[in-house]
């Protein structure tokens, strides 16, 4: 297993209107999506810079991952993403060396990408996603 890229970088914001505003004016970038995902309770925003992306992520429930996320630690870096060939055989390889996942299977993501994370306490703290298209 080897990652192909990093595909984006997930950060959690508390309100996506103003967060896309810095994103755009501050940091020159252009928001080019926004989605909302029901299925994980938030809604993203999408930036390019060279391949990779940001993802901003507001919770649309304060029960969701975001938004416990969000409550407990402040807005900030919430995972990153790493491009894979498949990522149901990659889930599966992390899984054979001992790491603890929170998804045992993909799952389909923003901009119909098969995901899947990995649990932060088998990865030294840094929540893991795991994509392909
Ligand atoms: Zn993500």
């Amino acid at each position: 297993m080897k990652p192909t890229h990093i595909e984006h970088i997930g950060i959690a914001v508390a309100n996506l209107e103003e967060a896309i505003k810095y994103w755009e004016n501050v940091m020159g970038l252009t928001c080019y999506a926004v989605e909302e995902v029901a299925d994980q309770k938030v809604k993203t925003a999408f930036f390019k810079i060279g391949d990779v992306k940001i993802e901003l992520l507001e919770s649309t429930d304060p029960e969701g991952p975001i938004g416990s996320f969000v409550e407990k630690k402040g807005p900030g870096v919430h995972h990153i993403a790493f491009a894979m060939e498949n990522t149901d055989q990659a889930l599966k390889e992390a899984e054979e060396n001992g790491v603890r996942l929170i998804d045992k299977q993909s799952r389909k993501g923003a901009e119909n990408l098969k995901i899947g994370f990995l649990h932060p306490k088998s990865t030294l703290g840094v929540l893991t996603e795991f994509c392909c298209k």
